[in-house]
């Protein structure tokens, strides 16, 4: 598994992600989808919408407004209870979430020091003394241990060799709990967790904090409307359940999707673009016959896992939880996440909820306008059931570009590759000219590139030699590179074969041909028949 550094570094290098406002010495946990993060991002969204809205003939789609009538966040219950509990470090002034210090612990700087520390040395009491003497003070000044450094000498021999073992057992698979274990020798005797950040342990009682963003509306604060960012698409699509249906006529079962922005006030957000308090969710709202729901949820979950792997992600890095009763949602029946092995570990990719009748009925008594179906059959109004589909289209594209990066060593070199899904890669052809001081070369790559651009995104690039050019273009994942040499165009020894080579990136296996078949080959390397064309055109030697 690819460590996180990585990911950040590639994407900021290449394009794809970026720091929010980096210039100003940025923005905590907000992020910017560069020239190559777009495309990715939207390939993510545009196949989301093509597979459950235009291949299906029970859905359609709604694009609702981000800030709404406050009275929907009563309604639906967020404002009395969307919160999550926070502590506070006395020492340093941080704020955490309650149940996620374990976590921020784990991932902190200074726990990540004292463990390298610790699994490279044999003594571990030394190496602690060292580490409390150097880095210790850096990075947690307001650990006990570093404060009374001389106490260390009380952890006795037997202690000693378990807090080795335990640290070398961590490996590459961290349990929090076990984390905690280990680390409490070091706060010498204190029941309490110590602070991530300083390695304080005065924390605070945990408090519940709203993850609500407010905002007003209208240019006097004092006089305008309160109201909030929306912290889910979902509410804009329950009350339009009455739109919808009157317009489009469906029946049940049916669906609206939705993508757009959601704002949650995160304690801590993190992990890159994980948990930002601005993202982009992808749901689908799908209301069916009471009854019927618990069917449905499980053809739900059963599709939207099946989508991920569709589009490439390994099977092996891929789970379903299922939501034990004490985690449910108050609105929730049962919930199923689909978690993906990012490299912090098992986490939500995608939650699959039945939401029962809960959120049409809530929005039906504040608003007292019946949201209720006639159904046909037993001539009965009723308020459909929900079951909700609710991916993050940020957690997504991070999920399909972690699993893309591989590296691997090609004739003693390293090769960084990006193995995206065809229809997911940003750019999906790059055209190269193999000399580009030869002007008939160059102005046929650029024909070329015109010509595919109709259809697909292409780029034309001459800026390096050739083996660096196709470099460039595994970083970024691009599937396919078609080159242009001088057999194409012809000199004065041979006549143009008005031939050029297809490289393809996962097995840099090459073929050549014919110029006028270019398009309809591309075609069926897109849909992944890569053996078959090199069957047909045989292999060329490199
Ligand atoms: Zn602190």
């Amino acid at each position: 598994m690819v460590d996180m550094d990585k990911i950040v570094s590639l994407s900021k290098r290449r394009g794809f992600i970026f720091q929010s406002s980096e210039i100003y010495g940025g923005l905590g946990s907000a992020w910017d989808y560069g020239p190559l993060g777009v495309e990715l991002k939207n390939n993510v969204k545009r196949l989301w919408w093509r597979d459950n809205v235009y291949l299906r003939d029970d859905m359609v789609g709604l694009d609702a407004a981000i800030t709404m009538h406050p009275k929907v966040w009563e309604a639906s219950g967020h404002l009395a209870s969307f919160s999550d509990p926070f502590t506070g470090c006395a020492e340093c002034g941080r704020h955490y979430r309650a149940d996620q210090i374990h976590d921020a612990l784990w991932s902190s700087r200074w726990v990540r020091s004292l463990r390298e520390r610790l699994t490279k040395g044999n003594n571990a009491v030394r190496e602690i003394e060292k580490w409390l003497n150097g880095d210790g003070k850096k990075l947690a000044p307001n650990l006990p241990a570093v404060k009374r450094p001389e106490e260390i000498k009380s952890l006795d021999a037997a202690s000693d060799l378990r807090v080795v073992d335990a640290f070398d057992q961590l490996g590459g698979s961290p349990n929090p709990y076990e984390v905690e274990a280990i680390i409490k020798p070091f706060l010498l005797g204190q029941s309490h967790l110590c602070c991530p950040n300083c390695g304080g342990v005065h924390l605070s009682p945990p408090k519940p904090a709203s993850l609500m963003l407010e905002t007003f509306l209208g240019p006097v604060k004092e006089t305008a409307t309160k109201t909030y960012l929306r912290p889910e698409t979902a509410q804009g699509i329950f009350v339009n359940f009455d739109n919808v249906l009157q317009a489009s006529r469906k029946k049940l079962p049916f669906g609206i999707a939705q993508i757009g922005k959601a704002f949650r006030n995160e304690i801590t957000p993190g992990n890159f673009t994980f948990r930002t308090r601005e993202f982009e969710q992808m749901e689908i709202e799908f209301f069916v016959l009471p009854g019927t729901d618990e069917e449905w949820h499980q053809k739900w979950i059963d599709e939207r896992f099946a989508w991920y792997l569709r589009y490439g992600i390994r099977k092996e890095n891929i789970r379903l939880r299922e939501h034990e009763k004490d985690e449910l949602a108050h609105y929730a029946k049962r919930t199923a996440d689909i978690e993906y092995l990012f490299p912090m570990g098992w986490s939500e990719l995608e939650g699959v909820a039945n939401r029962a009748d809960f959120d049409l009925k809530q929005h039906s008594q504040y608003s007292g306008k019946a949201l209720e179906y006639f159904d046909e059959e037993s001539k009965q109004k009723i308020i459909p059931y929900v079951i909700e589909p609710s991916a993050g289209a940020d957690r997504s594209t991070l999920a399909f570009l972690v699993d893309a990066y591989h590296e691997e060593e090609v004739r003693g070199e390293k090769r960084v590759v990006l193995k995206f899904h065809p229809e997911l890669a940003p750019i999906k052809i790059a055209v190269l000219p193999l000399l580009k001081k030869n002007d008939r070369i160059v102005e046929t790559a650029k024909e070329i590139t015109a010509d595919l651009r109709r259809r697909w995104y292409a780029v034309y690039d001459d800026t390096a030699s050739i083996g660096r050019l196709y470099r460039r273009q595994d970083e970024v994942g691009t599937p396919f590179c078609v080159t242009v040499d001088v057999q194409t165009v012809g000199d004065e020894k041979a006549p143009a074969d008005d031939k050029v080579t297809i490289r393809d990136r996962n097995t840099m296996e090459q073929v050549r041909v014919s110029l006028s078949t270019l398009e309809p080959t591309i075609e069926k390397l897109m849909n992944g028949k890569w053996a078959e064309v090199a069957q047909e055109h045989g292999i060329k030697r490199a």
